[in-house]
């Protein structure tokens, strides 16, 4: 039977960024995913995910330098970003996450997580099928687990003695091929971003591209809505109709960090597992890229005190960094996308400079801007007329 110091459970943005900084801590790690199955997800990236992450440009398949928002009743507002979104392809961005972190030294597994065993001295160990779901089951001694496979995580379910419900919406979107170059409806170089409705009555619809292909996709916690036809409209509206589809894929996401990411003794969870996605957009990428760095900060720092509330600070950390961001967003996603009359107001507030300025420098560079202090001013009382039905326009 193998040990390790650690083993983390899932290779995607959150599993190979923790992976990577335990082995370039010096502890020994198996990096366990199951690969073959590339993740359903736009593929949108700040710039400081690039800095933070030490992630060359050149990873990316395209960079989009406005966004289009666009109304419930079709009113189409552009906003200049400032900079870039980047647009990243998951399956090699993932399989190049898993590579550095090989190259660092953790044992990279190709296999299937099949469960945790604890013996009777309390001793943990994770069981695993190396190569897929037919082979043998492997067993590795493990000092510490890093939950990170992802929105309906097994781990969590195995390893968390209370289930808290995660609060999330269910995500499809359709990759076709791009036109080639721009058109009257289409733009490379532009998101489009759908607050109407009928593309989704409590998220949005996108189409993000990412140079040869295109991510046309949408979200809806509303069980029986049809994501497919909502997916329809957007890609009519672009002349993406007639363009071939190259998969169509959906997936759970969370909007909302759940309580409690550790079971108070050598496992915590993070990313998707652990609800680490900010409400409102579904960011989910650099989220998770930080929550790994947090856990292998904490975990490097239980293994060497052996004290289990180390654990603890996973959450703790990424909380401090990031709650005032997903609190915004979290109001943000509760009044404006509860009607279409109030999507029609936020698109229009999407017109105001200081709004696109705020916006965009905020996500780009995920800190709240505080050199212009008038702006915001600015905004609280555009907002306020708004919100009571004065266009301040
Ligand atoms: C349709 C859609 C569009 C999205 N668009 C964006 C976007 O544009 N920008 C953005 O920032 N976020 C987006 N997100 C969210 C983003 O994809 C996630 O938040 C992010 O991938 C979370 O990373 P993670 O590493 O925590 O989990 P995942 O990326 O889900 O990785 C989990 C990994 O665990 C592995 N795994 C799972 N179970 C097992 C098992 N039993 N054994 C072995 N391995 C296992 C999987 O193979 C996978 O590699 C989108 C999500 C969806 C569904």
């Amino acid at each position: 039977m193998r040990c390790y110091d650690v083993a983390v459970i899932g290779g995607g943005p959150s599993g190979a960024t923790a992976a990577n900084e335990l082995a370039s801590r010096g502890l020994s790690v198996l990096l366990l995913d199951r690969n073959g199955r590339i993740k359903p997800c736009g593929g949108a990236v700040p710039p400081i995910l690039l800095r933070e992450f030490e992630v060359p440009e050149s990873r990316l398949e395209a960079k989009v330098s406005s966004a289009r928002m666009v109304s419930p009743s079709n009113t189409q507002v552009d906003m200049d970003i400032g900079g870039f979104v980047g647009m990243v392809d998951r399956g090699s961005f993932d399989n190049w996450l898993r590579r550095r972190a090989a190259d660092a030294g953790a044992d990279y597994v190709e296999g299937h997580f099949e469960g945790l065993e604890r013996s009777r001295h309390g001793q943990l160990s994770v069981l695993y099928r190396a190569g897929g779901k037919s082979a043998a089951v492997s067993k590795a001694r493990v000092g510490a687990v890093v939950g990170a496979d992802g929105a309906a995580s097994r781990v969590r379910k195995q390893a968390m003695s209370q289930q808290e419900t995660m609060k999330h919406v269910f995500a499809y979107h359709e990759i076709v091929r791009s036109p080639d170059g721009k058109t009257p409806w289409f733009d490379p170089e532009r998101c489009d971003v759908y607050y109407q409705g009928k593309v989704s009555p409590d998220f949005y619809g996108w189409v993000f591209p990412h140079g040869e292909c295109t991510s046309v996709g949408a979200g809806s916690a509303i069980k029986g809505f049809s994501l497919r036809h909502a997916v329809k409209i957007m890609r009519d509206n672009s002349r993406l109709d007639d363009n071939a589809i190259v998969r169509t894929e959906g997936a759970p996401l969370p909007l909302k960090p759940l309580k409690r990411w550790d079971n108070g003794r050598d496992v915590v969870l993070v990313g998707d597992a652990a609800g680490a996605v900010a409400p409102s957009s579904g960011e989910g990428i650099y989220y998770a890229m930080s929550s790994g760095r947090s856990a292998a900060k904490a975990v490097a720092a239980f293994l060497e005190s052996g004290d289990a509330r180390q654990l603890g600070n996973v959450r703790k950390d990424f909380m401090a960094s990031h709650r005032w961001v997903f609190f915004i967003l979290g109001i943000m996603q509760y009044y404006w996308y509860s009607s279409d009359k109030r999507r029609e107001k936020f698109v229009e507030i999407c017109r105001d400079p200081d709004v696109q300025r705020l916006t965009w420098e905020a996500y780009m560079n995920k800190k709240l801007v505080r050199a212009k202090p008038a702006a915001h001013v600015r905004i609280f009382f555009k907002d306020l007329a708004h919100l009571v039905g004065l266009n301040p326009r």
